[in-house]
């Protein structure tokens, strides 16, 4: 069956629901092609279950992209406030958990029911179970899926980045970039854990399940937050937040006592200059275990004040070099994607292909952990379908 819309959107996730619903209620007619039976499951995993809608705070200086400058535009006309407002007029309980972050107190499922309501309202159309099996660009869009050819004058791609295969994830976006010649940037796991090399394994993950709050530094960028133990690694939000900027072999730096002087008291001679007092204070500032184990492998050189210096630059200045992520499978998003160069930062439509826009997560703008993804993907999305 043919069938005829104004405008296609491919993948029901957060950015493509914003798109459909705008465009819709602005008189389009929209179909949204969504691969998974239903529309909108990484909503629901989100945040806990509890989906971090948005950040108050929400500034540029908190996304990553080669143009740190192009998602400007798009936060600007869409805000976290405008997204507070759809969620207070649909009544759905929300709180602040710290730094800004916005959760639901019930569930994600709100925020699902509410872009579906949204979309049905405006007249949106959802096929779900689509699985798409071609694309092409003749007088207009054409998308073939199953028996169905889907034909529109203007396609949206919102197929999301490749983290999460499991929740539905492809590598569609980025294929159709490079079939319409749009250039893609290298991706690569973001906001994920880290693997440890088999060395500091051994030596740190039988602690798994202990937290400390941290500094975590690399490439110019740093961020004070919860450093987690796994059984393979590190994990927590400050190495959430650092991977972002990490690359493959490069160190990380950790401040084990942010703002702390460890051996202070040892060194105004306060206490005995021995192994035990020097573990009460780093206990001071980590779990014993912790603490424990981090000085059974980083002994000092000695007991003078210059080796307790030594061990105190150490202390903030932990050099960890990751053996890898945890890579797709536990990535929260995709770093990297279409580039930025190739698209309006107004309306997200392809400079080269007129009718072809891409927003969300498939674009190379990755928000730090806190709810900028899914404003990212409202904001875009928005810009989309404002331009439909
Ligand atoms: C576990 C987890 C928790 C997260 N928690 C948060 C959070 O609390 N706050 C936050 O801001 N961000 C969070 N994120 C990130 C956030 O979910 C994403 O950045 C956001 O969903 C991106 O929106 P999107 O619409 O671009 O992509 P998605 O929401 O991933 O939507 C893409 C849609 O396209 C569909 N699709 C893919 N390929 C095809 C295809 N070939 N054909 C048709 N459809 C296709 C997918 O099934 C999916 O429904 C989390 C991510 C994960 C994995």
């Amino acid at each position: 069956m043919i069938l005829q819309f104004d405008a296609l959107v491919l993948g029901g996730g957060a950015a493509g629901l914003m798109c459909a619903m705008e465009a819709g209620k602005r008189g389009r007619r929209v179909a949204v092609l969504e691969r998974s039976e239903r529309a909108g499951k990484k909503i629901l995993i989100s945040g806990g279950g509890r989906c971090n809608f948005t950040n108050r705070e929400c500034r540029p200086e908190n996304f990553i992209s080669a143009n740190p400058h192009f998602a400007k535009s798009a936060l600007a006309r869409y805000t976290s406030a405008d997204f507070i407002a759809l969620v207070e007029k649909h009544r759905i309980p929300y709180h602040e958990k710290k730094l800004g972050q916005l959760f639901c107190d019930r569930s994600a499922s709100d925020i699902t029911e509410m872009l579906e309501r949204e979309c049905a309202e405006a007249g949106v159309r959802l096929f779900v179970n689509a699985r798409i099996e071609e694309v092409l660009r003749t007088t207009e869009f054409v998308v073939r899926a199953g028996a169905d050819e889907f034909r529109a004058p203007t396609l949206v791609v919102a197929t999301g980045g490749l983290s999460i295969p499991k929740m539905g994830a492809t590598g569609m976006g980025y294929e159709l970039a490079q079939q319409f010649g749009v250039a893609v940037r290298e991706t690569r796991p973001a906001l994920v854990p880290f693997v440890l090399a088999a060395r500091d394994r051994e030596r740190y993950c039988d602690l798994a399940g202990v937290s400390a709050e941290v500094l975590a530094s690399c490439n110019g960028q740093q961020f004070r937050e919860k450093m987690l133990v796994t059984h393979r690694g590190l994990s927590g939000p400050a190495i959430l937040q650092i991977s972002s900027y990490w690359k493959a072999r490069e160190p990380v730096g950790i401040d084990l006592a942010p703002e702390g002087d460890v051996t202070a008291v040892l060194r105004e001679g306060k206490s005995m200059r021995d192994g035990a007092a020097l573990k009460s204070e780093l206990q001071r500032f980590l779990p014993q275990r912790l603490a424990n184990r981090w000085l059974d492998q980083h002994p000092p050189s000695g007991w003078s004040n210059v080796a307790l210096a030594d061990l105190e630059r150490n202390v903030h200045q932990w050099e960890v070099v990751p053996a890898d992520t945890e890579g797709y499978a536990k990535a929260e998003v995709t770093a990297g994607g279409v580039n930025t160069d190739e698209l309006s930062a107004k309306t997200m439509e392809s400079k080269k292909v007129p009718g072809l826009f891409f927003i969300g997560e498939v674009v190379d703008v990755t928000g730090h952990l806190g709810g900028f993804n899914f404003q990212w993907a409202w904001a875009s999305g928005m810009s989309a379908g404002r331009a439909l």
